[in-house]
């Protein structure tokens, strides 16, 4: 028997839109943050959206997906449900389609895989109008003419070689552009020079065999990827031959904040009181607030510790060195086959080398750079004192009053509104904000208050009112 087919919940937007004719919203990215505004502009029937992903299809984090690994928020966090429960792009939605309801209601897992959370994007993104996979965005440059943006791309092949350009114009973008992996200086040449696997972490999963196969593995890094990364080695490598260094800046294995208090630090109350503390005092909060994000979670640290364990049970230790509080001065190759790390022990104030026949860099992300991207809105772009781009409350880039439409961002604004930014559960609560300040209506009602902690002494207005209506497309296309 087939299973339900996928909601088909109308209206779809805009079948006629002609090619040169305005949108009301261009989307740049289709990760989280963008497919969940998609996601919930579908219902609203009334905007003409379109949003572009250079990739060829959906996929989160994919060099990532290693088994067993799950996110690290409940499912509830999903791209629309904290803003709408009753979206028929919820999680649960999609179990029902899938017609496993029943499973996860008695499997009692609130925080899901990995592979299921990236299965369930993908559903809605196979599942929703308007997205277009293959189209990497160049350029977006404000015409004051036509009171519009212009947003140029190139249409790639499934090889992502350019086959076609193509420009389209919009009286709004939001830009979900997301992060890239980072790599500290001292290791990038390592990366360049072909031989030994020298990877980051965000290509793991397709050079597994190799690592699996190396004589000695080294992952530098003690956060969350470098943290499944040693897991799954550990657990797939002989006992007693484990041969695996485990290193990083960090003085401990720290563990990731989740007490119950803690975790009010991703609500939009938070949020609220972040956005209003002077640039200073922000720049100073989130530097001492690393271990809400940069931490291990406790599930994987216990997980390390059993397999440790586990290959303890037969006499010896297994041969696996964890060292935190070291910093990898310089890299060099040995030979062709071998890399050489120079490391560092501040507190100890020693130094050593490391000969290894692999490296794995679990050594973070960073936002991607709108500059590159924006450079034609650059005239008009409003920056705070270290040249960041200024976001208002609203998530809307601060521009010259001359600009008549407005840049939003999702999750390039951890300077302005704190170590939410990127975290999965305010994605459909900050989509909901973006629509609400587009549409110049409360096109999705929120809660006024979201923590029982009072963040400050003095209080500020708890929802932004939704601001004067932009003019938008009509429901009825009367271009045709
Ligand atoms: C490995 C990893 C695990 C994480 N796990 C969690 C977790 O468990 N829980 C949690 O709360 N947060 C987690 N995060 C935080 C992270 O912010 C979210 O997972 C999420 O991916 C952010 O979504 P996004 O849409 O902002 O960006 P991304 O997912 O990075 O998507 C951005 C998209 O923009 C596209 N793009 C970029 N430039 C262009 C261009 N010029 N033209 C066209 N397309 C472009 C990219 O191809 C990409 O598809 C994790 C982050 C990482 C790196």
């Amino acid at each position: 028997m087939n299973p339900p087919p996928t909601p088909d919940p109308t209206p779809t937007p805009h079948p006629h839109h002609e090619p040169d004719a305005p949108r009301d919203l261009v989307g740049i990215g289709i990760g989280p943050a963008n497919l969940s505004l998609a996601a919930l502009a579908h219902p609203l029937g009334d905007l003409d959206t379109a949003f572009y992903d250079q990739r060829p299809a959906f996929g989160w984090h994919t060099g990532l997906l290693i088994e067993g690994a799950t996110i690290q928020v409940p499912f509830l966090a999903d791209l629309v449900t904290l803003a709408d429960p009753t979206s028929p792009w919820t999680f649960l939605n999609y179990l029902r389609s899938r017609e496993r309801l029943f499973p996860f209601y008695f499997a009692e897992r609130s925080h899901i895989q990995r592979a299921e959370y990236d299965a369930y994007c993908r559903w809605v993104s196979e599942s929703l109008p308007g997205l277009h996979f293959g189209h990497q965005v160049d350029a977006v440059r404000w015409d004051p003419e036509r009171d519009l943006f212009e947003v140029d791309f190139t249409q790639l092949d499934t090889d992502g070689e350019a086959e076609a350009l193509g420009r389209t114009y919009t009286r709004n973008v939001v830009l979900g552009i997301g992060t890239e992996p980072h790599i500290p200086d001292p290791l990038k040449p390592l990366v360049e020079a072909p031989g030994v696997p020298v990877l980051h972490a965000a290509d793991y999963l397709d050079h597994r065999a190799a690592l699996l196969a190396a004589e000695h593995v080294t992952v530098v890094g003690i956060g969350q990827s470098g943290a499944e990364i040693f897991l799954d080695l550990l657990r797939n490598r002989p006992a007693g031959r484990e041969k695996l260094h485990w290193l990083g800046r960090t003085e401990a294995f720290a563990p990731m904040e989740y007490s119950k208090l803690g975790l009010e630090h991703f609500t939009p109350d938070h949020t609220r009181y972040f956005h209003a503390l002077p640039e200073t005092a922000r720049d100073r909060l989130i530097a001492g607030q690393w271990q809400l994000h940069k931490g291990i979670d406790a599930a994987t640290i216990a997980a390390i510790h059993d397999e440790l364990y586990r290959r303890t049970l037969h006499g010896g230790w297994p041969d696996a060195v964890l060292t935190p509080g070291v910093r990898v001065r310089t890299a060099g190759r040995v030979a062709t086959t071998k890399v050489e790390l120079h490391l560092e022990h501040a507190r100890q104030d020693s130094r050593s080398r490391l000969t290894t026949d692999a490296v794995v860099l679990a050594t973070g992300y960073r936002e991607r750079p709108l500059d590159r991207l924006l450079a034609g809105l650059d005239p008009y772009m409003r920056r705070d004192s270290q040249d960041r781009p200024r976001v208002d409350e609203e998530y809307r880039l601060v521009l010259d009053p001359s600009v008549t439409g407005t840049a939003y961002v999702q999750n390039a604004e951890t300077h302005t509104h704190g170590v939410g930014a990127p975290d999965l559960g305010l994605v459909a609560w900050r989509g909901a904000i973006i629509l609400n300040s587009l549409t110049g209506r409360e096109a999705y009602t929120l809660p006024r208050r979201t923590a029982f902690t009072t963040f400050g002494l003095t209080q500020r207005r708890q929802v932004p009112p939704p601001r004067e209506a932009p003019a938008l497309t009509p429901l009825v296309d009367d271009r045709r």
